[in-house]
């Protein structure tokens, strides 16, 4: 076929279908507006009515701080009846729509100035990103046909749009604010994200192939999830591991304190509704193959949740230690402590495209490069930077002030893990999960970074009781014992997927009528 002769999704501009480019853009703005909120959210709350920005809420710390953790892991969490919206009824297109109009709209509420519309505002982009995120991430997998090696590098550009949103907004938040106070930072995003809106509107042409709803005859022959909860009712063992499940985290749930009482109640329920669900759908996969993909796709988001257990605590504890602890002063001028958060985002531009090429040759040397290695070497590198983070309690404690070179160092590895790890993680979901469950397996991706936040949340409030150095040292002996445990194991597990990864190879132009890795 001649170049003139391809339809707009069969075009590829620099070896990449163009589809990804509208993705990377969509995406580009939805994280705009995401970073961009996230950076002011906490700061708003705790403001108080005389705050030189304009009136905040006024909340404490601590109350900020909570809400704040119960927000980001909703975000993420609810990506699993964001990915079973896509899956079972409107398809990962049509939900990635609803996803950017449901963030327009709660953007946009955060912009007035006014109670209702800050609970309200929270609510829709909850929403919206459930809706959006683990959707958009499966189409990004959707671009490439079983067995392209692209897909990985594919991955790590969309990767680069999703910081580039986040550098973007984190350094023109501030400045926005400081002009036109809190309500314009707000309507800023909204405005971001109506911008991401229409690059998607416009790309529809480019990406007329992927994320389309099931057919009738697909709904026909599948299982659907009602079924698979009935049949966990007609199986005795199935239903009594499932009641155990629930009553031990009603019984954990309840147990916390205060606002957490009924937020760990729900979200442990929620929980054991998913673990039932998980389980059903394994026994309900065909073949032998099938499950054992599931089952090693389930074994690697424990990976996950350690992976951002400690990455996590970017916005948290290495945040107030980069306020509190760190000499931020440079050339006599005090950096402020959002910049250094920036850091991570600005590595990922530089260095993204340097980690997928150094896997890519590995991998094509005939090397061990599997995303599994890939995951567990990018716990350990990320792990590793908390060792910088152990110099600089040290230096705390010798000098009064640590210097800020360990934050870079800490943060540039914790990039590089990052980027070992986590586009990896997503397109190693699109190469696993069945077909059928795509979005849903997405979701409990997202899922499992948002239980990995609150974990980093947890153990950053601990180091009140046992001190920054013991929290770190143990980040890094935990992160990278686990990473060799992976490795360890790595032959057995690479066999549960049954060569998913074995025959990549480069496929220019190929990109025509398919959906998922077929499984
Ligand atoms: N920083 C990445 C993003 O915003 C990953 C977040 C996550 O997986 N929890 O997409």
């Amino acid at each position: 076929m001649t170049s003139t002769a391809l339809k707009p999704h069969q075009k590829e501009l620099w070896g990449h279908p163009i589809g990804l480019y509208i993705l990377f853009f969509t995406e580009m703005w939805e994280r705009f507006s995401y970073y961009g909120m996230r950076a002011i959210l906490v700061i708003y709350m705790i403001a108080k009515a005389s705050d030189e920005n304009g009136p905040g809420l006024g909340w404490t710390k601590v109350e900020a701080l909570q809400l704040y953790g119960w927000y980001v892991m909703l975000v993420y969490v609810i990506s699993i009846p964001g990915g079973i919206i896509a899956d079972k009824m409107l398809g990962q297109k049509k939900t990635v729509l609803l996803g950017a109009l449901i963030l327009v709209a709660g953007h946009g509420t955060l912009a007035i100035d006014a109670p209702w519309a800050f609970f309200t505002g929270l609510i829709l982009i909850i929403l919206g990103v459930g809706c959006l995120k683990p959707n958009i991430s499966t189409m990004v997998g959707g671009l490439y046909r079983k067995g392209d090696i692209r897909r990985d590098k594919g991955f790590s550009i969309f990767y680069i749009g999703i910081n580039l949103g986040s550098l973007l907004a984190t350094s023109l938040i501030g400045l926005v604010v400081a002009e036109w106070g809190w309500h314009a930072g707000f309507g800023m995003a909204g405005v971001a994200m109506l911008f991401g809106l229409l690059v998607y509107l416009y790309g529809q042409k480019y990406i007329v192939h992927v994320g389309n709803k099931p057919t009738l005859q697909e709904k026909e022959e599948d299982v659907s999830l009602v079924k698979i909860f009935y049949k966990l009712f007609s199986s005795p063992f199935q239903l009594g591991v499932f009641i155990i499940l629930l009553g031990l985290s009603i019984y954990a749930g309840f147990t916390f304190d205060g606002v957490d009482h009924w937020g760990y109640g729900a979200l442990f329920i929620f929980l054991s509704f998913v673990v039932g669900m998980l389980m059903m759908i394994y026994k309900s996969l065909e073949s032998q193959v099938q499950k054992d993909r599931f089952l090693v796709l389930l074994l690697s988001f424990f990976i996950v949740i350690v992976f951002w257990g400690a990455f996590e605590q970017a916005g948290g504890l290495m945040s107030i230690y980069t306020e509190t602890k760190t000499d931020r002063m440079l050339f006599g001028y005090l950096i402020p402590t959002p910049m250094f958060q920036g850091l991570n985002a600005g590595f990922i531009l530089l260095f993204a495209v340097w980690v997928a090429n150094i896997w890519a040759k590995r991998k094509l040397k005939g090397k061990e490069a599997s995303s599994l290695f890939k995951m567990a070497v990018g716990t350990i590198i990320m792990g590793l930077g908390f060792v910088f983070m152990i110099f600089a309690v040290r230096d705390y404690d010798a000098h009064g002030k640590s210097a800020m070179i360990w934050l870079v160092l800490a943060y540039f590895f914790h990039t590089i893990g990052e980027l070992s790890s986590s586009p990896v993680s997503l397109s190693f979901i699109t190469k696993l999960a069945p077909v059928k469950y795509a979005s849903l397996m997405m979701g409990v991706y997202f899922a499992a970074t948002g239980l990995g936040g609150k974990v980093a949340g947890i153990l950053g409030e601990k180091s009140a009781v046992f001190g920054d150095y013991a929290i770190f040292a143990g980040i890094t002996i935990f992160t990278v014992a686990f990473g060799l445990l992976v490795i360890s194991i790595l032959k057995p597990l690479k066999r549960l997927t049954h060569g998913a990864e074995d025959d990549e190879h480069e496929m220019h132009g190929e990109n025509e009528g398919f959906e998922l890795a077929e499984n």
